[in-house]
């Protein structure tokens, strides 16, 4: 598959295009829970990273609250940084696996 067809994003972080399946979704749903959407499933409002350091620095930057149209809470945000560092490998299992 020509990967100029794919669906791109931009990381939230570096601003990088990347086809969109090889980043990491961040979502808010309805309820407004902030959550990882491993599966790029979940309804929402969406906002993509690289990895961990991406998400870092669009954290210290305030970028979700653009990307997510509104704010974020630091609580959410902390919880969203210590699942990544707990789950690395499996994000990237599922990422690459796709
Ligand atoms: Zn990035």
């Amino acid at each position: 598959m020509n990967p100029s067809l794919a669906p791109t994003r931009s990381c939230a972080g570096c601003n990088v295009k990347a086809p969109k399946h090889s980043l990491i979704r961040i979502v808010r749903t309805k309820s407004g829970d902030l959550g990882l959407d491993l599966d790029h499933k979940k309804f929402g409002r969406g906002a993509y990273i690289c990895d961990i350091k991406c998400f870092q620095i669009a954290s210290r930057k305030n970028r979700f609250d653009y990307k997510l149209r509104g704010q974020v809470s630091r609580e959410d945000l902390n919880s969203i940084e210590q699942i990544l560092e707990s789950n690395l490998q499996i994000i990237h299992s599922t990422v690459s696996g796709d």
